[in-house]
């Protein structure tokens, strides 16, 4: 079976942690909705809005996870830590518990629309959802946002909905990270971290990213975990590594060893 390719290509570049006016808060977010915006802006790309979230001439206590057009979607913040978007206070659970999703309102509309529809269905997949948690900016504080969906009563939203939906439902046909799905794995943990200093262009998909930092009998202990369909998938080299013991791949798998042991071979 022919399976299709994402339509548009997904970057991952986070603005700093200092980022003024506390853009980049660093609270830890659990995802249980997704909210839907439009830039507000008809002039504007993902990577236009993706700069002025640190351009100095912008003074709001504002951002978004996601901001997506017709050919890219940029990750600003990590899927988990807050944004703020929703206009219901520090503690409302529109900032404290969605992913913010801003759509451009450049350029082709349907093909914009597509590319929404397409990422927000991928991420309800990944986080075990369905499009009940679908909230628009308006839901939580009756701002008149995303505006590119309320003409006719919102009808533009019940149709995005459905089109979510439907790649929901249907996940080969507008995907290629089916094997993703259900209780499958990850199929390249390699894809799973950046290690370029340059933002890192992802063939397949956003991840829902926390911090893990603690000490382990002094010894500081720091890496990132990734929540995929509600499990924590962690790199098993840091984990190990912490332990004080070291992995190696022998004969087709792994094998944990003890530093010590490890030596005297
Ligand atoms: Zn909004």
């Amino acid at each position: 079976m022919k399976t299709a390719k994402k339509n548009y290509i997904f970057i991952v570049d986070h603005i700093p942690a200092n980022t003024p006016y506390n853009r980049r808060p660093g609270l830890p977010l659990v995802p249980e909705y997704i909210t839907v915006h439009s830039t507000g802006n008809p002039g504007s790309t993902a990577r236009q809005e993706r700069a002025w979230l640190i351009n100095p001439a912008n003074k709001r206590t504002a951002s978004w996870h996601i901001c997506i057009d017709e050919r890219e979607a940029v990750e600003a913040i990590p899927l988990g830590e807050v944004a703020w978007h929703a206009g219901d206070g520090g503690n409302g659970p529109g900032n404290r518990k969605s992913i913010a999703i801003e759509i451009c309102e450049s350029g082709d509309r349907v093909k914009t629309l597509e590319n929404a529809a397409e990422l927000v269905a991928e991420l309800l997949r990944r986080l075990n959802l369905g499009t009940e948690r679908l909230r628009r900016h308006w839901d939580w504080s009756r701002k008149a946002c995303p505006r590119i969906l309320m003409a006719d009563n919102w009808a533009g939203w019940e149709k995005f909905k459905l089109e979510v939906e439907k790649r929901l439902n249907n996940p080969e046909s507008t995907s290629g990270s089916t094997n993703l799905t259900g209780t499958a794995k990850p199929k390249n943990p390699a894809n799973l971290t950046n290690t370029g200093s340059k933002p890192a262009v992802r063939e397949t998909l956003p991840q829902i990213q926390h911090r893990v930092e603690g000490t382990l009998d002094g010894r500081p202990l720091k890496f990132e975990a990734y929540l995929i369909n509600n499990t924590t998938y962690v790199p098993l080299r840091p984990l190990i590594e912490a332990l004080g013991l070291q992995l190696k791949w022998m004969e087709g798998k792994y094998h944990i060893v003890t530093a010590a042991s490890n030596q005297n071979k």
